[in-house]
């Protein structure tokens, strides 16, 4: 996979101040205040810093947790996850591996049969619907 690499004067111009923070300060926007959280559509979830496709809706399921959530990656080679000691946790930190922006992060109690729950920030993602209306 080709990385994206930029510089951060480039990462600022290219997103919004918001996608800054989260994508390259590893910011979180606060809980239920997301685009995507109760997003029911059928489509792609793509990362906001790179248009690498992340996420299907298919794997999206409300958590409660005021993030959207999902059970499992697309494409588990998008991602890249790294242990995060920051703020007196630990917990496993999800990256879009091609363009290196924090996306959120991902536990174990999310729903059978991965037990996986990957919370991600609305703010990091770019969802493109389905175009057709067929059967998944
Ligand atoms: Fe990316």
């Amino acid at each position: 996979m080709e990385r994206i690499e930029k510089s951060e004067q480039e990462w600022r111009l290219a997103l919004t101040p918001q996608q800054y923070a989260i994508l390259r300060e590893a910011g979180t926007e606060p809980p239920f205040t997301g685009a995507y959280t109760y997003n029911k559509e059928r489509g792609a979830y793509r990362c906001a810093g790179c248009g690498a496709e992340l996420f299907s809706s298919q794997a999206k399921f409300d958590s409660g947790s005021g993030w959207p959530s999902f059970s499992e990656p697309e494409i588990a080679e998008a991602l890249e996850l790294r242990e995060d000691r920051s703020h007196n946790m630990v917990r496993t930190e999800v990256r879009c591996r091609r363009c290196g922006g924090h996306l959120g992060h991902v536990f174990d109690d999310g729903p059978a049969p991965t037990g996986k729950r990957f919370c991600i920030n609305s703010a990091a993602l770019s969802f493109c619907a389905a175009q057709d209306q067929g059967a998944d």
